[in-house]
């Protein structure tokens, strides 16, 4: 299949998605907090926290840039992963390499996992600050080298909230080769 055709770039709340897993841009202690990771833990209900709660106990706390993953308790998504993107800096502490790396060892941890589907939201450019525009770029960069070496996840759903996201998105899917 293209790479074209197994990305797709939408507008929505990524809580209602039914997909075989969504990505929480989390915070490293797991707990919870505003944003996507609130939204994903109130529709989801207290299993995924249970199962959070479970993994903090065995790692202390998740380093940016990593990736775990649990149920999707009450979701539609079968499985949530949740990763750590960076908090901007101003660029000049490898900010691009953690956010790309937030990308790939989710993209990683579905395909070992044998997931098809995976959504991700605009990890870092909420309140961790990290400019919309680079973020998708790092973004798009991460999911599209991983896709050409990777035949899972076979899809992959870029779930943005706000409009200036899905502008973005957008404009980066038309751009694509291939
Ligand atoms: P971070 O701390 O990584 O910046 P945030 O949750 O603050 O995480 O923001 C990440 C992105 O998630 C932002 O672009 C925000 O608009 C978006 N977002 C917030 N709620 C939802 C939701 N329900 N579905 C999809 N994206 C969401």
């Amino acid at each position: 299949m293209k790479l074209k055709d197994r990305i797709e770039v939408m507008q929505g709340d990524i809580t209602r998605l039914k997909v075989d897993a969504i990505v929480n841009a989390a915070n490293p202690s797991l707990m919870g907090g505003g944003g996507v990771d609130g939204a994903i833990h109130r529709a989801g209900g207290p299993q995924i926290l249970e199962e959070c709660k479970a993994i903090i106990a065995k790692i202390g706390q998740l380093d940016t840039g990593k990736a775990v993953i649990t149920s999707g308790g009450n979701l539609p998504a079968a499985h949530v992963i949740h990763t750590v993107g960076p908090v901007w800096h101003g660029g000049g502490q490898q900010e691009a390499k953690l956010l790309a790396e937030a990308y790939t060892n989710s993209l990683a941890l579905a395909s070992e996992k044998g997931l098809r589907s995976i959504a991700f939201p605009n990890i870092s450019t909420g309140v961790y600050g990290y400019p919309k525009r680079e973020a998708a770029q790092v973004a798009f960069r991460a999911v599209t080298d991983y896709l050409k070496t990777h035949p899972l996840p076979e899809r992959v759903i870029f779930c943005c909230f706000d409009d200036k996201n899905y502008q973005l998105y957008q404009e980066l899917l038309q751009n694509i080769k291939d």
